[in-house]
């Protein structure tokens, strides 16, 4: 279970305030309008921020004490950050060690690793050498390749087209459902937590309210959610 109680974190004038649980191996949309919180939600779980008051915890363990790379998440935002200079390969290895000293097992991996997300071959090229979709592929990837528990999104297909998008939610969860993993993941399109999360935060004016399944919500929307979804 990943919980956070009574949590209060303050960023200059805004705060937020959480009080959620959520159980392993679900898939959680987080939505809401901007500027409401959702970032910040994901950067106090990945160990980006320090709350002001309350608990962060997985699996009956704290993580409040522990630094982004020892907490049990990884991370895919937007912005994916591939290196232009690298090759594709090398990008999805920063994902295993940073200083790209990769021995054969860990190559392997690498490998491996593009052929789970469709780009096997596609190792030695540069990303510019690549479609928008591919390099998306390429990201997660290395997101693959960090293989926690937590897995936290940040609008990661935003940029992409609607066919590429559910292309991409589609290879997700055939992802999440063999790691296992918790995933979670902000989105501003309702209809990426249709097709991906079986439940659904919503986050308002600084408030993450307990997850709720996804369609129930979405069919009755509560009234900060209807002005929202418009
Ligand atoms: P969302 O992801 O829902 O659009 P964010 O969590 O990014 O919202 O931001 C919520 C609020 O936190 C913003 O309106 C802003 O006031 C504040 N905020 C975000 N990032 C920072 C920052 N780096 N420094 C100070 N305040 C910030
Ligand atoms: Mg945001």
């Amino acid at each position: 279970m990943l919980e956070l109680s009574d949590i209060h974190v303050a960023r200059g004038d805004f705060a937020l305030a959480a009080d959620l649980r959520i159980a392993p191996g679900a898939r959680v949309a987080i939505i809401g309008p901007s500027g409401s919180g959702k970032s910040t939600l994901l950067s106090l779980i990945g160990g980006f921020l320090t709350p002001q008051r309350g608990q962060v915890s997985w699996q009956g363990t704290d993580l409040l004490p522990l630094s982004p790379g020892q907490r049990p998440v990884s991370f895919l935002f937007q912005d994916q950050n591939l290196f232009p200079h690298l090759s594709v390969a090398q990008n999805v290895g920063l994902g295993l060690r940073p200083d790209l000293r990769l021995g054969p097992d860990q190559q392997a991996q690498v490998q491996d690793a593009l052929t789970q997300v469709g780009l096997r071959d596609m190792g030695p090229r540069k990303p510019e050498n690549l479609s928008g979709g591919q390099q998306s592929r390429v990201a997660l990837a290395r997101v693959l390749l960090r293989a926690r528990p937590i897995l936290l999104l940040d609008e990661p297909f935003s940029a992409l087209g609607p066919a590429l998008k559910s292309e991409m939610l589609a290879l997700l969860g055939r992802i999440a459902d063999r790691t296992r993993a918790t995933v979670l993941m902000v989105t501003h399109d309702p209809g990426d937590a249709r097709a991906f999360a079986d439940q659904t935060i919503v986050v308002d004016q600084g408030r993450a309210e307990a997850p709720q399944p996804t369609q129930a919500l979405l069919d009755n929307p509560p009234a900060a959610l209807r002005a929202y979804l418009g």
